[in-house]
């Protein structure tokens, strides 16, 4: 088997990667595994990253019954000396347990490149000291949060701060998804105690979006033990989700229960100061000039998550290198036009509390709760008008969103910042600034 993928490599690659990544690997068939024993971890890496793909896609049609595991590990075939009967592995080559396959961690996520701000503050000094001291810190560390905030960010800054202090660490980024396949893979090729001894070796296990265990009985139940047993010997455990552990519908009560045993730590959506100070240094990582009144425009307008902030600024940087043009105002505009338009459709009732909770230094909680003090009540109305005129949702759907109120409520409010707007210039300054963050 493993002959006949060497030789197919040996034909697609240049030689002298073949020599340097596919030569020194050992092969060693064990029932449905497929081990690759590689010198050190460089190698693994390497394999893991260009190879393991392809390898996998050459040895399937192979086996027989199909659906091998492959596993790329540093070690060395040991063998029996004809004079000791105990194996030893030749000098220099330690067994380290195996690095389960597709659970690399991205070197690029790290905690320097992670722009702080109060909104990640408190998530990311928790990520920090976990790093610092993994397994004692704080066990299990649980980031909650929406999409495209930086939890997958922190969580492989911390894979990589361990495994920068020692790469003897073994730390395995596992997405839940995966979670699920690699483990109903081991069950129907009868290899879950592979499965389960690779997971329970690791010094670090980083799970992300465990919100894909919801409803994965078999998995949660593996998952569970797996828990348990690294809790037990004190190796780290790093969890996201996309929303606080207790709200996940369809997740067991006693992984809820555990989830809570260490930290849970929140990350908000970005404030604006924070949204152009990461613009500020994503521009500057690539070397790119991004005048600092582009970045406001740009994060006042893309408010709603990270990722949607690097895909406009990427956009903005090609279409300046393809074009020659400099980085304006005038030119980001343009370059952003569909974009933008699109984002004004997607005004969500959402983003109008964040966006008035923000504007009135009130937090979106105050909003939607019962407090009828003047100082909340009326960013409240604000708020509900501007859901009415923005959006295009009714009027009981509004008073839902706002701490389930009557539509009667949000029609008063209407009429009375309509009002208010006619009579008092400080409300309809108001209005006009945020209607502007909101929609531009
Ligand atoms: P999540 O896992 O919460 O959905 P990610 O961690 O994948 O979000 O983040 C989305 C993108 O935004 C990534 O490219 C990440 O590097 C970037 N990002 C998020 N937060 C920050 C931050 N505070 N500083 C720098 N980059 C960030
Ligand atoms: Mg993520």
């Amino acid at each position: 088997l493993w002959h006949h993928c060497l030789r197919q490599l040996e034909s697609e690659l240049p030689e002298q990667q073949f020599n340097t990544w596919i030569r020194p690997l050992q092969a060693v068939e064990e029932g449905r595994v497929l081990r690759l024993l590689a010198p050190n971890r460089f190698v693994v890496d390497w394999v893991n990253a260009n190879v393991a793909q392809r390898i996998s896609e050459l040895v399937e049609p192979l086996s027989s019954p199909p659906g091998l595991s492959i596993i790329v590990e540093v070690g060395s075939r040991i063998v029996a000396s004809p004079i000791s009967s105990t194996p030893v592995a030749p000098k220099g080559f330690t067994r380290e347990p195996p690095s389960v396959l597709g659970s690399r961690l991205n070197p690029d996520f790290t905690f320097t490149n992670f722009v702080e701000g109060k909104s990640n503050q408190l998530a990311r000094a928790a990520a920090h000291q976990v790093a610092e001291n993994p397994g004692r810190a704080y066990n299990p560390l649980f980031i909650y949060g929406g999409v495209g905030l930086g939890k997958t960010h922190l969580m492989h800054a911390v894979g990589n701060v361990i495994r920068g202090r020692s790469d003897r660490a073994r730390v395995a980024y596992v997405h839940s998804e995966r979670f699920v396949s690699d483990m109903v893979k081991a069950l129907q090729h009868n290899t879950i105690n592979d499965f389960k001894a690779a997971y329970r070796s690791l010094d670090a296990l980083l799970i992300d979006d465990i919100q894909f265990f919801a409803n994965k009985d078999r998995s949660q139940e593996e998952f569970f033990h797996t828990f348990n047993a690294l809790f037990e010997g004190q190796q780290q455990i790093i969890l996201t989700c996309d929303r606080y552990p207790k709200e996940v519908d369809g997740l067991e009560e006693r992984l809820k229960s555990r989830f809570g045993w260490g930290l849970t730590v929140a990350i908000e959506p970005p404030e604006l100061e924070t949204c152009v100070a990461i613009l500020m240094s994503k521009a500057a990582g690539s070397g790119i000039e991004l005048p600092e009144e582009v970045a406001f425009f740009i994060a006042k307008r893309i408010r709603s998550n990270v990722r949607e902030l690097e895909g406009a600024l990427r956009r903005v940087v090609a279409n300046s290198q393809f074009t020659g043009r400099p980085i304006t105002m005038d030119f980001v505009k343009e370059a952003l036009r569909d974009l933008l338009a699109l984002q004004d459709r997607l005004v969500t009732i959402d983003n109008i509390q964040k966006t008035v909770a923000e504007y009135y230094k009130i937090r979106v909680a105050d909003l939607l709760s019962k407090r009828r003090s003047r100082s909340i009540a009326r960013p409240r109305q604000l708020a509900m008008a501007l859901a009415k005129e923005l959006t295009s949702h009714s009027l009981p759907e509004i008073g839902d969103a706002f701490g389930g109120r009557d539509h009667t409520t949000v029609m008063h409010a209407c009429r009375v910042i309509k009002e208010l707007r006619e009579s008092q210039t400080r409300t309809n300054e108001d209005y006009q600034n945020l209607l502007r963050t909101l929609a531009g």
